[in-house]
């Protein structure tokens, strides 16, 4: 089927992308999964190319564009490439702390903030899961009480997060804190944390199965004093800011899923018609035949409900439910794919050196982080009974 989503300024923007990954991604990207981290320096040109912090304001230095195609333009190019570590900071920065960062800030924190974005120098991170706590947000424990009694009273921020992306390369960290113990879902609120706060430190670069040049970690906040001036947004909206943006973060991992999904399928279509077993290409032998149709026409029912979610986002009319449905059905269908595909390498597909092997590894965190499979089922659900219910 046709696809409709795209215009030609969308095109004309893919090919400026795909070059930028071919000069400045590929030849650099195994490394950086070496080194367990990304060279900061893309981000630099990434910035000037128009594919980092693309949201930031013109009057901040940005391009102020906020239509999402950019953003899967994007993603699928860095599929393509199977840049998914890279794509996964991308991703962080525009629908996570970019996001927060244009919603919820005055125009001082914008003249501080923004501007080191736009030019590729500043990476943020976003705080919420804790050693004890991740899909139940409301047990966050970190704490922050002001020093003082006026609105102008510093505040003394103290807990520890776990599992953080791009914690140890963050120069910002959006930190979700209990501000007060006695009023619920109204006692949690934001603060910006700066890299040379003292108290402020980071813990243990975590191994993980996967995403090796994202560097994932632990953060640490001891009677760090974080100024009136760095509180985001209102006292007491924390919880409420983190659930208003959540449609924002699960669009940004459902178009993550359903590009290297399809990425991998597509790689995975041509071996097939490669390698040979008994005589002939193995996507001769009818089962080989039925897992590529199956794979094929699931991508496709998902691409497009996937493209409708693009354009409900740039409508403005993308819900938390909408959201919900296709965080948990694409990232879903991303795992059982990338795994049919890894069984139709055979033993080539086991080994890191394949594609398929690293998004097999990459993709595996897509169900559980940005709210797992399960409490994306819980509140598509709990919406289902408020709605059925009279
Ligand atoms: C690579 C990686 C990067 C991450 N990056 C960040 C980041 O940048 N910032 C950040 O704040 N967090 C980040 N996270 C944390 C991530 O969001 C959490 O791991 C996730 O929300 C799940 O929380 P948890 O690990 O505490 O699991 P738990 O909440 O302990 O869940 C364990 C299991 O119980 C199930 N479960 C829990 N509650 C229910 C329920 N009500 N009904 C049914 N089943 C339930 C879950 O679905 C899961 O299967 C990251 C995690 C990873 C692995």
């Amino acid at each position: 089927m046709r696809r409709t989503l795209y215009a030609d300024v969308h095109e004309d923007y893919r090919q400026t992308v795909r070059e930028f990954f071919a000069r400045e991604v590929e030849p650099h990207y195994l490394q950086w999964e070496a080194d367990r981290l990304i060279d900061r320096s893309v981000f630099r040109s990434a910035a000037k190319q128009g594919i980092y912090a693309l949201s930031v304001p013109e009057e901040y230095g940005g391009a102020g564009e906020r239509d999402y195609r950019f953003r899967m333009v994007v993603n699928e190019e860095a599929a393509r490439v199977g840049a998914t570590s890279f794509n996964m900071t991308l991703g962080l920065q525009d629908d996570l702390v970019l996001s927060y960062l244009l919603d919820l800030t005055t125009d001082e924190q914008r003249d501080r903030w923004l501007v080191p974005f736009a030019e590729g120098e500043a990476i943020g991170a976003l705080a919420m899961t804790e050693p004890g706590t991740g899909s139940d947000l409301q047990g966050i424990r970190t704490s922050a009480r002001r020093d003082g009694d006026g609105a102008e009273s510093d505040w003394i921020l103290n807990g520890q997060k776990t599992f953080i992306s791009s914690a140890h390369s963050a120069d910002l960290v959006i930190v979700a804190a209990r501000t007060n113990p006695d009023a619920g879902s109204r006692g949690f609120s934001l603060f910006v944390v700066e890299a040379e706060m003292p108290g402020f430190t980071r813990g243990r670069k975590l191994e993980k199965v996967g995403l090796h040049a994202q560097d994932t970690g632990e953060l640490y906040f001891q009677d760090v004093r974080v100024p009136a001036a760095n509180l985001l947004g209102t006292e007491g909206q924390g919880l409420i800011y983190l659930m208003s943006h959540l449609p924002h973060e699960r669009l940004g991992l459902i178009a993550a899923g359903i590009t290297a999904a399809r990425a991998v399928y597509t790689e995975t279509a041509r071996y097939c018609f490669e390698r040979t077993a008994f005589g002939q290409p193995i996507g001769d032998f009818q089962h080989t035949r039925f897992e590529l149709a199956e794979m094929e026409t699931e991508l496709d029912v998902a691409e497009a409900y996937v493209d409708r979610c693009v354009e409900a986002f740039n409508a403005g009319d993308l819900t938390p439910t909408e959201a919900a449905k296709g965080k948990w059905y694409v990232t879903e269908l991303q795992k059982r794919i990338t795994d049919r595909c890894l069984q139709l390498h055979g033993g080539y597909g086991y080994m890191q050196e394949y594609p398929v092997a690293r998004a097999f590894a990459d993709g595996r965190v897509q169900t559980i982080y940005g709210g797992t499979t399960e409490i994306m089922k819980e509140l598509i659900g709990r919406e289902i009974a408020k709605r059925n219910r009279s």
